[in-house]
């Protein structure tokens, strides 16, 4: 069976599907016949990304509201039957020290990146487990297996996304439904403006975590890292050198300040505003 074969007719949902790595990913698996339903918080953007795209489905769906995914994933089910895959993307990056970062910033974060992707599971789980079929997707990040000065609360809101859905792993071992996490390096999408990569890396762009999503489906797994030499090196530094070494060799490299000192605040000021907003 070739990969388009897996991928067409599926129903895929996506989160924070109005730009970025969800619609990058929604147009890959669009392409393959897949039938998309993407929902974001930016009603405009989703409706106009949507109707460009011709999707089968688009709206505005407010993660860390439970009542509106939950009248989402309704809606999607009844416009285009059961939902196979649900891929929970949506998810915010303020960058700076902690000590500045405003309580409501805080409870943001983890409200869409961690509360967001729990109740997202959980709904998506609640209608795959009667069909023992289905896969849920996790976006996290190679933030997830590291540790970034400037991002100390999106760290912790990775590592829980990862966390989190390795235990639904084993929680619902055998019940037909798949969990997968994915770990993009830094990619070139409004969240990363005005941050660019430490040295000997490269940011990557959101059509190469689209393709690698696109595998997932085809050939699910529980992790998938990308780019390999990102994730290689995250793995090798985080994994078998000693917690020092691996700090100094992290400093050297430069991402001691990539979230800090080195942002262009000028270039990255648009999207901070825009996710500091309740
Ligand atoms: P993006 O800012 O381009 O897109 C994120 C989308 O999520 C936006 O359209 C936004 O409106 C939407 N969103 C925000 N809050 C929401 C809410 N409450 N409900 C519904 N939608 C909401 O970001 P992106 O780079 O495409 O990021 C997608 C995912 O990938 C995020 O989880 C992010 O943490 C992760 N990621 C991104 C990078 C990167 O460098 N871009 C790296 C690793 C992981």
């Amino acid at each position: 069976m070739t990969k388009a074969d897996r991928i067409r007719d599926k129903v895929v949902v996506i989160t924070g599907g109005a730009r970025g790595i969800g619609l990058a990913t929604a147009t890959a698996l669009h392409a393959l016949g897949a039938k998309i339903a993407i929902g974001d918080i930016d009603e405009a953007t989703v409706k106009e990304s949507g109707t460009a795209r011709d999707f089968e489905f688009y709206g505005k769906l407010d993660v860390t509201d439970l009542a509106s995914f939950t009248a989402f994933l309704d809606e999607v089910e009844r416009t285009l039957g059961p939902i196979d895959v649900l891929i929970n993307n949506a998810g915010i990056m303020p960058t700076g020290r902690l000590i500045d970062e405003p309580d409501k910033v805080t409870r943001r974060i983890l409200d869409i990146n961690v509360y967001g992707v729990i109740i997202g599971s959980k709904l998506g789980l609640a209608r795959m487990l009667p069909r023992k079929r289905g896969h849920l997707i996790n976006i996290a990040s190679l933030a997830g297996e590291t540790h970034i000065p400037g991002l100390a609360t999106y760290n912790a809101s990775k590592h829980a996304v990862l966390g989190f859905t390795d235990t639904l792993r084993e929680e619902y071992r055998g019940s037909g439904v798949h969990f997968s996490s994915v770990l993009p390096t830094l990619t070139n999408t409004d969240l990363g403006s005005g941050v660019s990569a430490p040295k000997l890396l490269r940011a990557a762009e959101p059509e190469e975590i689209a393709a690698a999503i696109v595998k997932l489906i085809a050939s699910p797994r529980s992790k998938a890292r990308i780019t390999a030499a990102a994730g290689f090196t995250a793995q090798f530094m985080n994994r078998l050198l000693p917690v020092a070494v691996a700090d100094a060799i992290g400093r050297a490299l430069g991402s001691g300040t990539t979230f800090l000192d080195d942002v262009d605040s000028e270039r990255r000021k648009a999207y901070e505003e825009r996710v500091r907003q309740d």
